[in-house]
């Protein structure tokens, strides 16, 4: 655990020098221009390191969480974009699919990642957020295939991804409610597919944020995700899979924070001031020694959580992982900005763009409270329910069992 093995550290060395001969320099560009980087994504499928985690039975490499966490932070440390789509190329949706999919399901997942599709994930409505599990996107049965009518927004790769797995309600031919599922669709074959309006984001520009719409789009029942439980314990089963993107939005909040405070470093040793390089001061010498700290904590954090994983990464520790490690790339890109002065502040150079990347991941993909709930949960062992009807109930159940 604590000295990677090492085929890992070589994989880690191939992710760095990609990292820093072709993503580096890109960076800027990618979030002056907001265009998604193809040219780097091409560079990442060439090297293998699109469908990493997709096992070799379906074409991949067969790679793990730990590899996959490796390469998106040598990724982010260079461009938080890149880093993302690495996220979204390894973990999450794929890993949802290559898990619970059919042999065709798989076949499909894989075939498109491996040509470098990052799959778009589409869960948050403008009226289910954090309230997840209250989306009202609804697939009503008819024959063998499911019609699918709603609105996602928020939607990591909307109009440039093709993979889509969409979560929606269920409703069986007699219009009775059976719970929420997946259904894979394409963007492009998949008729009723819209990509809506994009959200003008503060960071991570590279990526599209779009709205997403249903509109009667029709989905075969062999398209539609089927975990173990069915649809009753659907939405639980597949959030599952989601805890390896959890790990793997820690992973690039780290790779931006390790990146914003090796510049730091450096600068702190060329700027000097009052005669002196700048590093001799003792109140950087601290804020340089507690970046360190920080970063060194996540990256353990966030290794433990991806080499656990069975077959997932376990809820808690991607949880854990994913509110450390965001809250503290927020502080470290600040105080490494705050080392360079003014040109920090200037769009020259990255810190102002990595300190804007890493605001997104106490946000995406459960917000730092929710996911304090979902600590709390396991700590106490209960459901903790955040509606008013279900926090009544569970009152009443604990002062029952308590009488
Ligand atoms: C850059 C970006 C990319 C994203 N990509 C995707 C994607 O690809 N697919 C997708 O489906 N979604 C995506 N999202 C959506 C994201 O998952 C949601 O934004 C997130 O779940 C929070 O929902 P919300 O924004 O509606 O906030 P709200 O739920 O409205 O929350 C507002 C505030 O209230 C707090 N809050 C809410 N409920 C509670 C509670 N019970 N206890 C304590 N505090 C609470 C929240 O923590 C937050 O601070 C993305 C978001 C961003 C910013």
């Amino acid at each position: 655990m604590f000295q990677l093995p090492d085929d890992k550290q070589a994989l880690r060395a191939r992710a760095r020098e990609l990292a820093r001969e072709v993503i580096a320099p890109r960076a800027a560009e990618v979030d002056r221009s907001e265009q998604y980087p193809w040219d780097n994504v091409r560079a990442l499928t060439e090297a293998g390191l699109m469908g990493l985690t997709i096992p070799k039975a379906h074409g991949g490499p067969g790679g793990d969480f730990l590899d996959a966490a490796l390469v998106i932070d040598e990724m982010a440390q260079a461009c938080g974009v890149t880093g993302r789509i690495a996220v979204e190329a390894n973990m999450g949706a794929i890993s949802a699919v290559m898990h619970y999919g059919s042999e065709a399901q798989k076949r499909l997942a894989a075939q498109l990642v491996l040509a470098g599709d990052k799959p778009a994930i589409c869960i948050t409505e403008p009226d289910a957020g954090s309230a997840a599990s209250e989306m009202s996107t609804r697939a009503d049965k008819r024959g063998d295939h499911y019609v699918i009518n709603g609105e996602k927004h928020w939607i990591t790769g909307g109009g440039v991804s093709r993979l889509h797995l969409v979560f929606a309600r269920v409703f069986d031919e007699r219009g009775e409610e059976q719970g929420i599922g997946g259904f894979i669709a394409v963007r492009d074959e998949t008729e009723g597919l819209v990509i809506g309006s994009r959200e003008p984001s503060m960071g991570l520009r590279g990526i599209p944020e779009t709205q997403v719409l249903f509109q009667d789009m029709a989905i075969p029942a062999a398209h539609v995700l089927t975990p173990p439980g069915g649809f009753r314990r659907g939405f639980a089963e597949l959030m599952s899979a989601y805890n390896s993107q959890r790990v793997g939005a820690a992973t690039v909040a780290l790779g931006i924070a390790d990146g914003a405070y090796r510049l730091a470093l450096d600068y702190s040793q060329q700027r000097e001031q009052f005669g002196r390089p700048i590093c001799e001061f003792q109140g950087l010498q601290w804020m340089l020694a507690d970046m360190s700290i920080a970063i060194a904590a996540a990256r353990l954090m966030i290794h433990k959580a991806a080499a656990g994983a069975n077959p997932f990464p376990d809820a808690t520790e991607a949880a854990q992982a994913k509110i450390f490690a965001s809250e503290m790339a927020i502080r470290v890109t600040n105080d490494a900005l705050q080392v360079h002065g003014a040109m920090g502040y200037s769009r020259k150079l990255p810190l102002e763009r990595m300190a804007r990347d890493a605001r997104m991941f106490t946000i995406g993909g459960g917000t730092a409270q929710i996911l304090r709930t979902v600590v709390a949960s396991r700590l106490l062992g209960r459901k903790l329910p955040q509606t008013r009807d279900g926090h009544r109930k569970l009152a009443a159940r604990l002062s029952g069992a308590a009488d």
